[in-house]
């Protein structure tokens, strides 16, 4: 096979998502809320789409989004930001996009901790770049200052750190976050904070930006993404915010990508991230599907680790009585048992374990309750 195409593999949660529609199998594997979004804010966009613009707009984003997105972080982070530090773009996975392009020479190497979202070490390698792949271990997932130092060298540029993370799970903790900085100020470091979770957190948690840390603004690229923060995965409307002039860079980048988002989502998406009213409504959901979903596999004899962040929880097969590796449960459970989970393996490239599944919760009841019976049919059939 051309090396190309082995290094660009389909995407599991495509691959997931394709297996869940062929088999009729309820989908709890790529991760997107079913249970609707703010109403207000579809409204604001059907009618921008009827009375706004359906032409071009600038390519690094409407003024007004850059500036809500700016305000936005002043007031729930305490960033120091203004419109110059932010890029639009569409979705955050194009922000990781324009930054690595932006960014990695051919030679450069970057950091990433594994198990690692699916579209970064592809596209640091089309850029030219070298993966480094720190990995970490479950249950804990902690974070090594010692292994996370002794991956870097002479041509390390960039340092990728997902948090919360997915597909953990895991909300990284201060000595862990202090740690990174400290490796990305002795090595000169740039950070890409992929922070696409940040409002995706149970209740009883609260999330640090990595540019909140001393020094660190002047080195951090964040993501953050309007599909996670409303639950409309679909409009594709993320953002950059970086230094003024890296933002520059990335935006140059994002001009040769897609040049820029759709219009009307923008300004609708620079409407709903003023309504701060409408995230803890958001999360009190997640807490709650979260809760259920636990508490019920928990019950059907599923051994789980932590759900810190995001909308992901995972499951170990080992601990669960399951002796099938988690390719070959999400195999089975797709085809044979009707719900499609995500194996963690693929998020490595080097798998230390293969034995752990993510499942989304973000999910409204039935959905939940059809995901349990299946996962007890697939509990049944791997143990049988
Ligand atoms: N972020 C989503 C997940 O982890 C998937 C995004 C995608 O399918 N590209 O499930």
């Amino acid at each position: 096979m051309n090396p190309l195409y082995a290094a660009m593999p389909v995407s599991i949660f495509e691959r997931m998502s394709l297996a869940a529609a062929a088999h009729g199998a309820v989908n709890l594997g790529q991760g997107f809320p079913d249970f609707g979004w703010p109403e207000p804010l579809v409204e604001e966009a059907a009618r921008l789409l009827t009375h706004g613009s359906n032409q071009y707009p600038p390519s690094r984003g409407l003024p007004a989004l850059r500036q809500s997105v700016a305000d936005h972080y002043r007031r729930h982070q305490n960033l120091d930001l203004n419109a110059d530090n932010v890029l639009i773009t569409s979705g955050a996975t194009e922000a990781i996009a324009a930054a690595i392009f932006a960014l990695i020479e051919a030679g450069d190497e970057a950091i990433v901790i594994a198990p690692a979202y699916d579209a970064y070490a592809p596209l640091i390698r089309r850029a030219g770049g070298m993966v480094r792949e720190v990995a970490l271990r479950p249950p804990h997932w902690r974070i090594n200052e010692a292994a996370l130092a002794a991956a870097v060298t002479s041509r390390t540029r960039l340092l990728v750190l997902n948090n919360p993370h997915n597909p953990t799970g895991r909300l990284f903790d201060a000595a862990e976050l202090a740690a990174v900085a400290r490796v990305a100020e002795a090595h000169d470091l740039l950070v890409l904070a992929d922070e696409v979770w940040e409002h995706v957190l149970p209740e009883e948690r609260s999330f640090t930006p990595f540019a909140a840390l001393p020094g660190m603004a002047v080195r951090t690229l964040k993501c953050g993404s309007a599909g996670k923060i409303f639950s409309l995965t679909g409009w594709k409307v993320g953002w950059l915010v970086a230094p003024p002039e890296i933002a520059t860079l990335a935006a140059k980048a994002h001009q040769f990508l897609t040049f820029a988002t759709a219009p009307n989502l923008q300004a609708a998406v620079a409407f709903g991230l003023g309504q701060d009213e409408w995230l803890p409504i958001m999360r009190r959901a997640f807490t709650r599907a979260r809760d259920r979903l636990a508490d019920a596999l928990s019950k059907a004899g599923y051994a789980l680790l932590p759900s810190e962040g995001t909308y992901f929880q995972c499951v170990d097969l080992t601990a669960s009585g399951i002796s099938l590796d988690d390719q070959a449960f999400a195999t089975l459970a797709v085809e044979q048992a009707g719900v499609a989970v995500i194996p963690l393996s693929p998020f490595y490239e080097d798998a230390p374990a293969a034995n752990l599944v993510r499942l989304c919760f973000a999910k409204k009841e039935e959905t939940i309750v059809a995901g349990l019976a299946a996962m007890l049919r697939a509990r049944e059939l791997a143990s049988g």
